[in-house]
């Protein structure tokens, strides 16, 4: 059994996975794995699900904990954006458009299989895409992330077509351009202007990406962030994302001088070490608290079953708190799912904006 992690939740929860990385990243292990594995994955539930569908026929990718409101709805930890995309009648209304359709990384597996989506996108792809299908340009959909959606737009200097309104990231859209600011002036007077990197997540609002490509910042996911940092070439970053994220590169990094805008994501932030700690002993003793498994038929899109009792608690009569939980993907789902994220992984310029 192998414990991954994304960069979000809290440094404990990092430094005790055997590998932490991004979307992208987390993906591309699962893909280049040889053989079929247990995989704990400490993220929220659409990286388990991409894990899951690139990992070897045979895997097993579990979620340390869950919390599953009044016995049903798979609540947490599930990134928002997803549960919008799911709300928001894109697969119960079927308004995905008859042209050409691409979902943002952030999104349940079901969608990235559905018949009607072409292709799987993060900033980069998305901008290869309009440039391959110039002709077509106007044609094309995207479902996801509306400020990540705005700037694919204003670095191709086209309209979009994006959809759901309103669709965002609640941690990086609270991020106040202001803020940015005056930890930037305050980093250009510590240090020098021309020592100080900027870093800004690509689900940022459009005023602070716009400021951003205006200074020459580095506008990415996380691990194109913890990258650049990695590369070393300026002695301070101002970093604009979640807090996760930026006390792994202090850890890491401890003689760059890091200045954050913070963000906190709470769906991140479910899981936590002793959930970690639990959870690799019940699946060594081969014990499993619940199944997620995938239904793409009807809302909340997963069937709960409680598999043991004596590893699920029950809080206030309602919610159910399964350690670990199973993720079960049917195989029609996890296979064009699987072909349409190695487009991506592969297609890419690879320092995609997806997580
Ligand atoms: S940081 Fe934003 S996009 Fe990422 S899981 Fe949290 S809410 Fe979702």
């Amino acid at each position: 059994m192998k414990v991954w992690s994304h960069f979000y939740p809290s440094l404990d929860v990092q430094l005790a996975s055997d590998y932490t990385g991004g979307t992208e990243g987390l993906c591309k292990m699962a893909d280049q794995m040889k053989k079929p594995d247990d995989i704990l994955m400490s993220s929220v539930a659409f990286m388990a699900e991409d894990v899951l569908c690139l990992a070897p026929e045979g895997s097993r990718v579990f979620l340390p904990f869950a919390i599953i409101k009044a016995g049903k709805e798979f609540f947490r930890p599930r990134c928002p954006m997803v549960i919008d995309q799911g709300r928001s009648a894109v697969i119960t209304e079927d308004i995905l458009s008859d042209e050409i359709n691409g979902v943002y990384i952030n999104a349940p597996a079901y969608l990235k299989a559905h018949p009607k989506i072409d292709f799987i996108y993060n900033s980069s792809l998305a901008i290869e895409i309009f440039t391959d299908l110039e002709k077509d340009a106007d044609r094309i959909h995207l479902y996801g992330d509306e400020n990540v959606n705005m700037f694919i737009s204003y670095m191709l200097k086209r309209k979009v077509k994006s959809h759901p309104e309103g669709c965002v990231c609640p941690t990086h859209n609270r991020i106040d351009l202001e803020d940015v600011k005056t930890i930037y002036d305050a980093a250009c007077k510590g240090y020098g202007a021309e020592n100080v990197g900027i870093l800004i997540h690509g689900e940022n609002r459009p005023e602070t990406l716009r400021w951003g490509i205006e200074k020459g910042a580095l506008i990415s996911g996380t691990g194109g962030m913890y990258r650049e940092v990695e590369k070393g070439e300026k002695c301070a970053y101002v970093i604009a994302t979640e807090e996760g994220l930026v006390s792994r590169i202090k850890h890491d990094f401890p003689d760059k001088k890091i200045l954050p805008v913070l963000a906190h994501c709470p769906n991140m932030k479910t899981i936590t070490l002793e959930h970690l700690r639990l959870s690799k002993k019940r699946i060594k003793e081969g014990r499993v608290g619940a199944r997620a498994v995938m239904d793409r038929t009807k809302p909340p899109y997963y069937t709960v079953e409680v598999v043991d009792e004596k590893c699920c608690v029950e809080r206030d009569g309602c919610d159910i708190l399964p350690t670990p939980i199973e993720i079960v993907i049917p195989d029609d789902i996890r296979e064009v799912a699987a072909e349409r994220l190695r487009d991506m992984l592969y297609h890419a310029a690879g320092q995609g904006l997806g997580e």
